[in-house]
Order: structure tokens, then sequence, then C-alpha cells
């Protein structure tokens, strides 16, 4: 199996996307190399494993393609954490801040049971803030969130920071340096 190392050279980096001064991660060239995609999902699929997930949630869009790769593999369900608008049924959601100003993100509040041990899953965490987000959503549904699993952390924007202050254990296969 692919080794956090490799699967890290198959991240590929554009700069100023998408604007002036961002590096942007992308994992397009992660998920389009089979071994290198299979590797990243065994790797955050054994970490869940571990701590006993019962449940997998991912927010739309990036967080679906690891989110529900790895739900499968552990034979759990999948909680989607979408955008606004775009659920059927009566949703709960929360806004939250951005550096420029609010999203909010929905979810279905039937999709946990009450103490169930619900992992997050994304492709990678930058300020947090979504992820913050989809934490305080999936708890207030009656959710147990201890655990986040990311492919990538950009440390110095200080997310991972954040979620543990706020009693979620972060997870992550690689980190890279600046935002
Ligand atoms: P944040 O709420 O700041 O942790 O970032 C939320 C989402 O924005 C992440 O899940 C990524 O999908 C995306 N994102 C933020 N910064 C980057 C970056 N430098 N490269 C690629 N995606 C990013």
């Amino acid at each position: 199996m692919m080794s956090p190392e490799e699967l890290k050279q198959l991240i590929r980096t554009i700069p100023d996307f998408p604007s002036a001064g961002i590096q942007f991660r992308d994992i397009t060239t992660l998920i389009g190399h089979r071994a290198g995609f299979a590797a990243s999902v065994r790797h955050i699929a054994d970490r869940a494993r571990s701590i006993g997930a019962q449940s997998i949630a991912g927010m739309e869009a990036r967080g679906f393609i690891f989110g529900a790769a790895v739900a499968a593999k552990l034979d759990l369900g999948f909680v989607p954490v979408r955008k606004p608008g775009k659920l059927p049924m009566e949703v709960i959601g929360i806004d939250y801040a951005l550096e420029y100003g609010t999203d909010r993100l929905e979810m279905d509040p039937g999709a946990v049971s009450a103490g169930e041990n619900v992992v997050i899953v994304d492709d990678l965490i930058a300020t947090g803030g979504t992820a913050l987000a989809a934490a305080e959503l999936l708890r207030q549904a009656g959710a147990k969130v201890d655990h986040a699993l990311f492919v990538i952390d950009l440390p110095d924007l200080g997310g991972a920071q954040k979620l543990r202050e706020a009693g979620v254990d972060v997870r992550t296969l690689m980190e890279f340096e600046g935002d």
C-alpha cells in the first residue's frame, strides 16, 4: 500500500487559485490514480475503524469522495452534510463565517441516532471553519463527534488546533506549509 509520503507526491499544487496568494492543493491527481486513491481511502478507513466509527459524515463536495468510499469500505452508512437548499426533507442548518461573508451547511436531522459515534471525513482542513460547523451540526442532531479525519492539513491556518479545542481529535495523512 502506498505510504502517506508517496500519496503526497500525487497532490497537484496550483498557485493563485481561486485567488492570488492561495496555493490550491488539488486532489484530482490523487483520486485519478488507482493505487493512490485506494491507499488514501484505506489509511483513513483503518483509522476510522480503530476509533470505533459507527457512521461516516462528509461535507459537500470533496468530502463525499473520500467519506463515502471510507464508509463503504467499513460497511457503515454515510451522512451527507450539504450545501444549502439541496436536501428535500425538513433540515437543520448552521451558518458559519468565511474570510469574506458566510456560508451554510444543512443535514437531515434523522440521519444520525442519539449518541452515535460519527466520524467526519474531508479532503482538506484549512481554517477549520467548515469542519467545526459540521461537527456542531452533527452534535445538534444528537451524534457524538470526537474525531475528524482529513487527507491534507494546512497547519499554518490553525484549523486542526481549532477543532481540538472543540473536543474533536484531528488526524491527517499529510501536511503542506503555508496557505
Ligand atoms: P476551511 O473551512 O477553511 O477548513 O476550508 C474548507 C474547504 O475549503 C476544504 O475542505 C477544502 O475543500 C477547501 N480549501 C481550503 N483551502 C484550500 C487549499 N489551499 N487547497 C484546496 N482546497 C482548499
